[in-house]
């Protein structure tokens, strides 16, 4: 599947439709507008890859909305060389729009399946990125602490040992709630214990559950 002039107009106007939503990180919608979402998605739902919705991807999971990557990218205020820890791989389209936009980006997932798949789909894209099999919530201490940390599961509160990865100065981005609705937050470290939330809009995702699959 390759990148061609259709899904090139498709992807403007979904920028377009993102500005209308309010998004207005300009380096987060010129990664949007670059990135080629349907490579990411399961063939059944290709042509649907520039709708503004989530969408089923294998193992069961899916492939955020891309208003929510707009909003929780913007949120994270990724600078260039930034090192941002990303817990939930899923299809690896968010951490496609990380690299595109110059961070360093190490990502976990818990299912084999799904974490062997979007190292080849970003490879094939040649965007790089550290990819890890494992259950997210311990992080992955040995490559941090981190200038930002994305969750894009659902979960009820922060793990201590994230928060715990993150630079003082960093940004950590949650969407914090049960299974039905969450509360998109933004957490910034501004001390060694000091850390201040801040409420965002709410989101619906899929938990972040413990363990992994061996599912490959
Ligand atoms: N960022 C993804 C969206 C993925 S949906 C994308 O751009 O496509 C959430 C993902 O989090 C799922 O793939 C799910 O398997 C994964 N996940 C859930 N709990 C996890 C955990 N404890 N550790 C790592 N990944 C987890």
């Amino acid at each position: 599947m390759i990148d061609d002039f259709e899904a090139k107009g498709k992807r403007k106007k979904l920028v377009e439709e993102l500005r209308q939503k309010g998004i207005t990180d300009e380096e987060v919608l010129r990664a949007i507008n670059i990135v080629p979402r349907h490579i990411f998605m399961d063939p059944a739902f290709l042509i649907h890859a520039y709708v503004d919705k989530a969408f089923p991807i294998s193992s069961g999971q899916t492939i955020s909305q891309p208003y929510t990557v707009a909003v929780q990218t913007s949120l994270l205020q990724v600078k260039m060389r930034d090192k941002i820890l990303e817990i939930g791989t899923g299809s690896g389209y968010q951490a496609a729009i990380l690299a595109e936009m110059g961070a360093r980006v190490f990502t976990i997932e818990r299912f084999r399946e799904l974490y062997l798949r979007a190292q080849q789909t970003l490879s094939s894209l040649g965007y790089s990125a550290d990819f890890f099999y494992g259950d997210g919530h311990a992080g992955q201490p040995k490559y941090g602490p981190f200038d930002g940390i994305i969750i894009t599961a659902a979960i009820k509160e922060v793990p201590d040992a994230l928060l715990k990865q993150l630079k003082i100065g960093g940004r950590l981005v949650v969407p914090l709630g049960d299974n039905s609705t969450q509360v998109m937050t933004l957490v910034l470290r501004e001390g060694e214990e000091n850390f201040k939330y801040s409420s965002h809009g709410y989101f619906v995702f899929v938990p972040m559950l413990k363990g992994t699959v061996n599912d490959n």
